[in-house]
């Protein structure tokens, strides 16, 4: 009878184990996966290493960045898997939370609780949601569909994170960079932009 209590306890502190590592588990892909279904996010987490990202925690966040892929043509998987490919160590260092595609998909890279290196400033990754779009040509201009995810994928992190407009920025504001060229070539269009990014509300989440 004591051995069959015996076990019934290492039996339930076993399972408590289990429960636990469970909790956690869900814990942290929670991070990744509660996207409204409208904005389509495939979740493709990049390889963590010295290259990509560190696993850094993130601090508050104070911005949304936004680059262009400088590579014309370019499919968001295609950059994805560039990202993931430098975990190998060629000398560069370099990842973003999120690609918006030419057909306007989005892929998500890093999880949204690290710092992803994107903006040229570690100061500002730490506190920064980061997002590369493709582009058609070299001018850098993004297309309907590109826009169209941008705009949602942005909303909606604005709300999630209570951010306005003005915290809404290129990487041009942070270092100087051209990028992405087009809005820091036409300043007027990406201040129209950043005035068409209306928070989602609740639907969907
Ligand atoms: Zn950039």
């Amino acid at each position: 009878m004591i051995t069959l209590v015996i076990i019934a306890a290492v039996v339930a502190a076993v399972l408590a184990v289990v429960a636990v590592k469970v909790s956690i588990d869900s814990k942290n892909a929670g991070a990744t996966t509660d996207f409204p279904k409208e904005l389509n996010v495939q979740t493709m987490i990049i390889k963590q290493s010295d290259f990509t990202y560190d696993g850094e925690k993130l601090g508050e966040i104070q911005n949304v960045v936004v680059h262009y892929t400088a590579n014309p043509g370019s499919s968001a998987v295609a950059n994805r898997n560039y990202f993931n490919s430098l975990a190998d160590g060629h000398g560069v260092s370099a990842s973003a939370h999120f690609i918006i595609g030419l057909d306007g998909e989005i892929i998500q890279c890093v999880p949204l609780d690290c710092v992803s290196w994107a903006n040229g400033k570690m100061e500002s990754n730490r506190h920064s949601i980061t997002i590369e779009c493709c582009h058609p040509d070299d001018s850098g201009k993004f297309n309907e569909k590109t826009l169209s995810s941008l705009r949602a994928l942005v909303g909606w992190l604005c709300e999630k994170y209570s951010l306005t407009s003005d915290d809404v920025i290129r990487h041009y504001d942070v270092t100087g960079k051209d990028c992405p060229r087009y809005f820091v070539a036409h300043p007027d269009e990406w201040q129209a932009f950043k005035d068409s990014v209306n928070p989602l509300t609740s639907q969907g989440k």
